[in-house]
């Protein structure tokens, strides 16, 4: 067996039957990162050493667990007491956390391997992971396009076999979103579902971690292994983890899916559109009954997330003062000129746009009309979701509007880069789970470059904390198509 072109659960499989030990699966993998590393930018940092003594304990038995040495990647806004956590910013450049995350913390528990940090967006903020102090993440499928974000090293790292599973963050769509666009499935849980403690805080309130795989069953597992009740983090709900894979490949009796008039819109690429109708073409022929559901404050999710996003992220990150945590300026001449040199120099230009945006919708005199008026909204977004799913078990639409992006394509129209979050952010605000799938192939050409096929993404909302059905759901319609098995060759 070839470790590095199989699926997570395979893998594990043939780990725990010592079929092949755990040290010929991580050298594997270790190797592909080092031949393609160079070009995908995927990781920044990787922990060989680490990675390859933890390999050799669960060849002797010494670790087990359920994803006893299997390599997975994590994204470098996960706290770990070893290596960096940068965030890709200049400002936590040579941050060294004093303590880990508790998703990471449970994955090691269970026996994984880490084998290093994924590249993002700065903070987690972007959609295209050219927003990182450490330069772009490629997309394996056409290394001249983004792989989204802000999860793109995750997604690129997983698209690429550079490892088995890996675990991203999502506060607007930054698991689901990259997932999309390398051809991976991403899965965003119920807010409240993984612990948030050491996820460096951007929007507190959207916030969650999540698992970026090859199949359904991947991230099922995956889930389960990081799920849970945590007393670090307040938000963090009571529910103990469930064996998410035991059930995942029951299919649902009974089945409603959804599909909101509000996400098919002539605006997206027509093969995303075609994807959408696949689906449902897909779904009706297992028995599954088309709801026609209305989702009318879908419209208003861009400026909400934007306004809410902001304000958390204005507010988060005023710690970064040069005094408590990772840049200081040099030769500050007072407190004010530490705090504001530090910062200036620290934080990249959409931190900035962000902090400076949030911080007028939370002042005085526009808190009100912004601030609170979006928090309004937002509960009628979360309406708009409570009301459909009296109807349906889960909502079909597209991930994104149209496949990967050219590098730079974007970098200086803000306002399009926000607009690549316009079927992903709901779902945050509303705290509902998601999931993206592969959904099939469209092919591009651009000023006439040779034709170069992209993946396409596909999503199913569920209710909040039915994480097992929305599972189930997303698995029939993997079992159904073979999208999720092509791999880009690099
Ligand atoms: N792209 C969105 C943003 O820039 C979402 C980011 C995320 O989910 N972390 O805010």
């Amino acid at each position: 067996m070839n470790p590095t072109q199989t699926t997570l659960l395979e893998l594990r499989d043939a780990i725990a039957a010592k079929k092949i030990s755990a040290k010929q699966a991580v050298t594997a993998y270790l190797d592909r990162i080092d031949q393609h590393n160079n070009t995908l930018n995927a990781y920044h940092e990787t922990y060989a050493d680490r990675a390859l003594q933890r390999a050799q304990d669960v060849d002797a038995d010494k670790v087990t667990g359920p994803l006893a040495g299997v390599p997975i990647a994590i994204k470098d806004n996960l706290a770990t007491d070893w290596g960096v956590t940068t965030c890709s910013s200049k400002i936590l450049e040579n941050f060294r956390s004093p303590y880990t995350a508790t998703a990471v913390a449970k994955l090691e528990a269970a026996g994984a391997v880490i084998l290093g940090k994924t590249n993002l967006d700065e903070f987690a903020m972007g959609s295209s992971t050219e927003n990182s102090a450490f330069g772009p993440t490629r997309n394996p499928w056409d290394t001249h396009r983004v792989p989204g974000g802000s999860s793109g090293g995750a997604a690129a790292a997983m698209a690429a076999d550079l490892c088995a599973g890996s675990i991203g963050s999502d506060t607007g769509g930054s698991i689901r979103q990259p997932a999309a666009l390398c051809g991976v499935v991403g899965f965003k849980p119920t807010y409240g579902r993984v612990s948030r403690f050491g996820l460096v805080a951007f929007a507190s309130s959207l916030d969650q971690i999540g698992p970026l795989t090859r199949t359904v069953s991947d991230a099922a597992l995956m889930l389960s292994v990081i799920s849970g009740p945590d007393e670090r983090d307040s938000t963090c709900a009571s529910q103990q983890p469930r064996d998410y894979l035991a059930e995942v490949d029951q299919p649902v009796s009974g089945l409603r899916i959804g599909v909101a008039k509000q996400y098919i819109s002539d605006t997206n690429d027509p093969a995303v559109n075609q994807a959408v109708d696949e689906a449902i073409n897909m779904f009706r022929s297992c028995g599954a009954q088309i709801v026609e559901i209305d989702l009318p404050h879908t419209q208003y999710g861009i400026p909400t997330y934007y306004l809410v996003a902001t304000a958390e992220a204005s507010s988060n990150l005023a710690r970064y003062d040069g005094v408590r945590y990772g840049r200081r300026c040099d030769d500050p001449k007072d407190l004010i000129d530490l705090y504001s040199r530090s910062r200036a120099e620290g934080f990249g230009e959409e931190i900035k746009r962000r902090i400076m945006l949030g911080t007028y919708a939370l002042s005085s005199g526009y808190y009100d009309a912004y601030y609170v008026r979006a928090l309004k909204v937002r509960r009628l977004i979360k309406r708009d979701f409570d009301l459909a799913f009296s109807s349906c078990d889960a909502i079909l639409c597209p991930t994104t509007t149209a496949p990967a992006f050219r590098l730079g394509e974007k970098s200086d129209d803000p306002l399009s880069m926000y607009m690549n979050d316009v079927y992903t952010v709901n779902a945050n605000l509303a705290g509902i789970p998601g999931i993206s799938l592969p959904g099939g192939f469209t092919t591009v050409t651009h000023n006439g470059t040779p034709p170069q096929k992209l993946p396409l993404g596909i999503q199913l909302l569920g209710p909040v904390f039915e994480e097992t059905k929305l599972l189930r759901i997303a698995r029939m319609y993997e079992s159904a198509t073979t999208h999720h098995q092509v791999r880009p060759s690099l």
